[in-house]
């Protein structure tokens, strides 16, 4: 008999009851150190006071109007990000896959307004992850996202990994946009080089096609940056933003320049919960705390921590893992043994990784993890690389 809850999900047999900062209380009272954070999203860790008061203050006043009407903390939070970002305008929605489906029609849109409709094209790259919708699973492409679900929404393009000669040959009069994680989350924890990145600005302003840049896991000061393309120096045109911006509380947005929103006019486009007070409220804490110069220095100091304390672990374990990759507190441990057999040694000693693509696992901290939970996260992955090494 099928499980009561649609089984796509294969989960860990664990539930848990509290969570306080980088900890995480089972129903039995066992406390797990969660290096995941809800896959990039309790940037602020579990429990924050400053986000249950902006929530719980919210939530006794109003909930949920539409977008019928005004809605002041949507408009402070959209100020807040265009303040801080390359953005002029933001479109609010409650998860990253709808963020990405504005991008498309965004993209499109630009072209076909300004009298080029042919132009639909959008370019991807191999590894890439931009959500679960149709239009997000065709964007990505990959047999194991797309298999089995018929026939896909045409004009996507996929090239291989950092391919720039790829890119530049498929560039063309009938292109909108290209589409790029700066890191690759769900991919591997794999890098564009800021190079690459500036190259890509380069291509795209050369043929007239718009840059998107999907920021959804790697953004919110997940790198030690407020947004991870500023390492490179270049913006984008158009950014998908999620996860770590509600702080666990589901929230997404569409950044853009006022040029390539242009074609976005009244009624192109909606939602009936994104942007709601309550997200707001939350997106604005959010965005206050992690926008500070002095946060984000912390989550770089915080970071050369835990990397110098993997880069150990990586000496001490030649059998177990091969390197450290990431930046900021986006980091991965690509594994020598089946990467899932070190999140499960994992959960024996109780520290929480997330597995990704390329046998990497994933460390995704909440941004303020205290010090003394990185000392402590680097010792039970010690042993967990342990009793993960091969045998013999
Ligand atoms: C998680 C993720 C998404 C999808 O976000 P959802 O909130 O799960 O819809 C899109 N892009 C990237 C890079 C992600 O990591």
């Amino acid at each position: 008999m099928i499980a009561s809850v649609l089984p796509t999900y294969s989960r860990a047999p664990m539930a848990f009851d509290h969570g306080i900062g980088a900890w995480l209380v089972t129903t039995g009272g066992e406390r797990f150190l969660d290096l995941g954070a809800g896959i990039a999203v309790n940037a602020l860790g579990h429990a924050n006071p400053e986000l249950v008061k902006a929530l719980t203050d919210q939530a006794g006043k109003l909930w949920h109007t539409s977008n019928l009407y005004e809605i002041p903390n949507q408009q402070r939070l959209a100020d807040l990000l265009v303040e801080h970002t390359f953005a002029d305008t933001v479109f609010f929605t409650n998860s990253g896959t709808e963020a990405a489906e504005l991008a498309i029609k965004m993209a499109r849109k630009f072209h076909s307004a300004a009298g080029h409709p042919e132009r639909q094209k959008i370019i991807a790259f191999e590894g890439a992850f931009h959500g679960r919708s149709t239009g997000a699973i065709a964007m990505a492409g990959g047999d194991k996202m797309t298999k089995g679900f018929g026939d896909l929404m045409p004009g996507f393009v996929h090239l291989p990994f950092g391919d720039m000669a790829a890119l530049r040959g498929a560039m063309g009069p009938d292109v909108a946009a290209v589409i790029v994680e700066p890191l690759q989350g769900e991919g591997g924890i794999r890098q564009v080089p800021d190079q690459m990145l500036r190259d890509m600005r380069a291509v795209c302003d050369a043929h007239g096609a718009l840059l998107i840049f999907d920021e959804v896991q790697c953004g919110m000061g997940r790198t030690g940056k407020l947004f991870a393309h500023e390492w490179a120096g270049v913006t984008p045109d158009i950014m998908m933003v999620a996860k770590g911006i509600g702080g666990g509380f589901p929230l997404g947005a569409l950044l853009a320049t006022e040029t390539a929103a242009a074609g976005m006019v009244a009624g192109s486009h909606g939602s009936t919960y994104g942007g709601n007070p309550l997200a707001c409220a939350v997106g604005c804490k959010v965005m206050e705390i992690v926008a500070e110069p002095a946060f984000l220095a912390e989550v770089n100091r915080k970071a050369s921590l835990f990397r110098q304390g993997l880069e150990g672990l990586v000496a001490s374990h030649p059998d177990v893992f091969e390197e450290v990759r990431g930046q900021g507190l986006m980091l991965g441990l690509k594994c020598k043994v089946p990467n899932v057999d070190v999140v499960k040694a994992g959960y024996a000693a109780q520290v929480l990784t997330v597995p990704g693509a390329d046998n990497v696992i994933r460390l995704l901290p909440p941004l303020n993890i205290e010090d003394a939970d990185i000392a402590e996260a680097v010792a039970r992955l010690d042993v967990a690389a342990q009793s993960a090494r091969p045998a013999g």
